[in-house]
Parts: C-alpha cells; structure tokens; sequence
C-alpha cells in the first residue's frame, strides 16, 4: 500500500494464477497446459527467424496471422481480432463492449478473471447460478443486461454447451453483446464461430494456449461481426499497437498450418481423458462429463483438500479452488500418458491406505 498509488489500485482484486512451481519433475496438472508440446512447425518458425528483424517493431495489426485464422474457420479477415493472449482480448472486450448501464451476466462457477476484469473497468455484473448439475440454464440470462459472457465448454466444469442453446439465447438476446470463451473448444465442442455470421452481437474467444499448446507464446484472439472488431481494435490502440511480437505471430501462422499435429494431440488429449475418467470413477469419483482438456471431480467421502495437499506432498499438483459451491471438487488436466499413470496411482494410495 502506498499513499501515490491511484485510488483504484486499493480496491482490485487481482486474478491469481494456477501456480506454475520452480521445482523440476512435477506432475503439473493445476493450470490445463498441453502434455504434448507445440507444432514441431512453430518451433521451426521460430527457429527460422531472422533474428535481425528484432531490430524492426512488429506489424501493429499481425495481419498474416489474422489471415491464416480467418482462412481456418472460414471467414473475412476483418472480423479477426488477435491479442496478447484471450486475457488480453477479454480485457479489451470489458473494457470496450462491457461498459454498460446495465450489469453484465456471467456463470456463478466460471472463469474467475471475469469479475476481475469488471473490478479493473468498474462493470457491475450479476451472477447467474449454475444448476445443481452445475449446467448453464440459458432461459436464466433473459432479463436485462449490458453483455453476457460464459465459456464453453465451461471452466472449471468442463461440461459442453450445445450450440442450439447459444441459439436461442441469441435470438432471445439481441440488445448486448454475447461472449462465448472457447478456450477449450477444441478437445471435442462444437464451435459458436458458425453463428457469428447471424449474429452481430456475438463474439467467440480462442487461444492458442490449450489445444495447439503456445501457452508461453501469448496468442489469443476474437471473430465476431466487424463493428465489434471495430471497438476492439480502437480499444487496442489506445494501449498497446504491438500486443503479438514478431516470433509470436510467426509461431502462430505455422500452427495453424499444421492442421496434422493439431488434430493428431487434440484426439491424444481426448482418449487420455476417457482413461482418466474410467481410473477416476474405479476410485469413488463423480466426473462431470468434461469436453476440455480437464475434469471436475468430487470424491464420494474424501476431502478435497486433504486430496489435493495429499497429491502435492507426492509431487502431483492440481487445482482446488475454494469457493462455497465447489470446495469438495478438484480440477486436473489431462497431462501425458505417464503423467495420468502417477495421478491414478497417486489417488489411489491416499484412497485406499
Ligand atoms: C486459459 C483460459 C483463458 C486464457 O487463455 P490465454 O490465451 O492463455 O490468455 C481464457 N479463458 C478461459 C476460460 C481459460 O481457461
């Protein structure tokens, strides 16, 4: 605390991160990073690089890499917003579409940046509760609001949304902006990216963090209707021209060129996760069904907490989040082969000892 910070600095609540530890030879299973590694395509551009290009600043709108996204799924480059990571493309959405006389609508159990964001950009928001199956209920979001936002599938649950949900909740809701977080669409969901052609309300986020494994490399990005790219690029360059530097936008075209590895590590995630989830239930777990490279468990008699301190003194770490509703549920990413070995392993001597 000091006396020469701004007034707003007091009062916010920063976001804290799944702990990324120092010690070597963890099981890290706490922060949904990808087991496989990047495309051995975007480490070649990187090591390609012409390191004398450092010298030059980057190109301010990441032009290429917008174009191969836009080439992906099919649309116009123009409703392509890149950023710093979906932390920071979130942050700009806050900032430039949430800041409303209405309050926003989010998830009571979801992304815990969300309230942060509105902590930052002073945006009043309500909390829509999850049903007791903790499942999005659309019909909930019918009533007035200066945006809504939610992932899917959702973190930390994990559970799918279908798009026929998103469509009705969008021809429902058509006087703010719809965010769909799909962080992790891509371990078995079904994109909302096909209705943005019908909406020029909604907006979907991705990252290049989860499924194409680029975590370090900080690439996120938006498609929506151009106007809404619009207000994100203004917002942008009102804070920083060059969110992606120039190894980041590089790396980020050449993942999206291999299709082949992309797909090949999404199914790997996928069939690891049915292992994991058959090893978990074997052991007394309830698993919400999980479309993301994760699952949200809760032991039928154990604490969570005890589990959870239990799995760290043997070296494995996953996520415990202690918030009422959730205290007894632990999150774990789906890590490598061996990696789901141990966990199970693990689990299973502070079960039956
Ligand atoms: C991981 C995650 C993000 C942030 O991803 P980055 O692109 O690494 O900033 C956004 N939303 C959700 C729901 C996430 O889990």
């Amino acid at each position: 605390m000091s006396r020469f910070w701004s007034p707003i600095v007091h009062e916010l609540e920063p976001y804290v991160p799944g702990e990324q530890p120092k010690v070597a030879n963890l099981v890290k299973l706490n922060t949904n990073e990808n087991p496989y590694g990047p495309s051995p395509k975007a480490l070649a551009a990187i090591q390609s690089y012409d390191g004398d290009q450092l010298r030059l600043y980057p190109d301010p709108d990441a032009s290429d890499l917008k174009q191969a996204i836009a080439d992906y799924y099919h649309v116009d480059s123009q409703q392509v917003f890149v950023g710093n990571g979906s932390d920071e493309v979130l942050a700009h959405i806050f900032h430039g579409l949430f800041q409303q006389s209405a309050p926003i609508l989010f998830p009571d159990i979801s992304y815990s940046f969300y309230p942060v964001y509105c902590g930052l950009y002073r945006i009043d928001y309500a909390l829509i509760a999850l049903d007791d199956a903790l499942v999005i209920n659309t019909a909930d979001y019918a009533r007035v609001n200066g945006g809504i936002i939610f992932p899917n599938p959702n973190a930390p649950t994990g559970r799918f949304l279908e798009l026929d949900e998103i469509d009705s909740l969008l021809k429902r809701n058509t006087d703010s902006v719809v965010v769909v977080d799909e962080a992790y669409i891509d371990f078995g969901g079904e994109s909302a990216i096909t209705l943005v052609d019908r909406y020029p309300n909604l907006l979907v986020t991705q990252t290049l963090s989860k499924s194409r494994s680029l975590a370090g490399l900080r690439i996120g990005y938006a498609i929506g209707h151009v106007d809404l790219i619009e207000a994100l690029t203004r917002v942008k360059d009102s804070f920083n021209s060059y969110p992606l530097d120039s190894l980041a936008i590089a790396a980020g075209i050449a993942a999206f060129e291999d299709n082949a590895y992309f797909e090949d590590t999404c199914q790997r995630v996928i069939q690891s996760r049915e292992t994991v989830v058959t090893g978990l239930t074997a052991l007394g777990f309830d698993v919400i069904p999980s479309a993301a490279n994760f699952v949200f468990v809760r032991h039928q008699r154990e604490d969570a907490s005890v589990l959870a301190e239990g799995l760290r003194a043997q070296g494995v770490i996953v996520r415990h989040f202690k918030q009422d509703r959730i205290v007894q549920y632990l999150r774990i990413t789906i890590g490598n082969e061996q990696d789901n070995q141990r966990l199970l392993s693990v689990l299973h001597d502070l079960i039956t000892d």
